[in-house]
């Protein structure tokens, strides 16, 4: 049987929207709080593992200046710098080299804002989650995209391999999702792909503490309403969307695998709902 590991589902800033965005049937006027989960994993051999870092204060002075000011102008963001990732984990002990591996599940910069702060870590991430035309595009074109690039560390590919190289593996229990990518080599965390939202998008799936499933979904979908009642976003939010008909496809299968694994713990990167549930859930582990 493979390794469970630890799972820490901590936050690293928010984003504000009314919360009609994410939920037009029931979200209402008020603004809302979106937060930018990120994940610790503690595995029994390898270590100290991160999914994700959220915000860090750079995306302040990342977007500072037109075209990137209108990033934040469109998402309201918080972030102190104890929010950061790298200081949350120092709080806990834990040095920026203790991380020996960050995995992205995409490069929007509310998943990669802390990536400079863990400047010795591995990256691992699908292939097609990097654009190739990041450095040629203008910055409005990336702005528009989620894409930041001074966020990234300029010795990115060096420090990277891709989670569509690890072995092939069929996911036991998870249809209607087939196939994953074994990211350790010893059956512990699959990685699956959940496209739609960005390009080469990348969920985990493993047991955690206490022997509960959890399957982090990233941004296929933002609430747990979408699983649940398969309640889709504000219809403009399709501008943002990297393929509309797969994202829509992506939501129907995770409805899918919701009524048929109840006990299974779905977990988006933005929904407070889904990461107060998954704290409680496995603090009684
Ligand atoms: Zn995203």
């Amino acid at each position: 049987m493979a390794a469970a590991l630890t799972l820490q589902l901590l936050v690293g800033g928010h984003c504000t929207h009314p919360g009609f965005v994410v939920n037009p049937r029931r979200g209402g006027w008020a603004p809302q709080q979106f937060p930018a989960m990120f994940a610790l994993l503690r595995h029994p051999t390898q270590g100290l593992i991160l999914y994700d870092t959220g915000y860090a204060p750079r995306f302040f002075d990342e977007t500072a200046r037109f075209p990137a000011s209108l990033y934040r102008r469109a998402t309201p963001v918080v972030c102190a710098p104890h929010q950061s990732a790298v200081a949350q984990l120092a709080r806990q002990g834990i040095r920026s080299d203790d991380i020996g591996l960050i995995i992205l599940s995409h490069f929007h910069a509310d998943h990669v804002g802390g990536l400079l702060d863990f400047p010795r870590a591995r990256l691992l991430y699908l292939r097609a989650a990097l654009d190739p035309n990041l450095r040629r595009r203008s910055a409005f074109a990336n702005v528009r995209r989620g894409l930041l690039p001074g966020l990234h560390p300029a010795d990115l590919p060096a420090r990277s391999t891709f989670a569509d190289d690890q072995p092939r593996v069929r996911l036991p229990g998870l249809a209607p999702f087939e196939m994953g990518y074994d990211l350790l080599g010893d059956g512990s965390l699959l990685g699956v792909e959940v496209s739609g939202h960005a390009p080469g998008q990348l969920g985990l799936f493993f047991t955690a503490q206490g022997g509960q499933p959890v399957f982090l979904v990233a941004d296929a979908c933002w609430t747990r309403r979408a699983f649940t009642d398969l309640e889709l976003p504000w219809p403009p939010v399709r501008l943002i969307t990297h393929d509309m008909a797969q994202y829509r496809a992506q939501i129907h299968r995770l409805h899918a695998l919701h009524l048929a694994r109840p006990d299974l713990l779905l977990v988006p990167s933005h929904c407070q709902e889904s990461i107060d549930l998954a704290v409680s859930l496995l603090q009684g582990t």
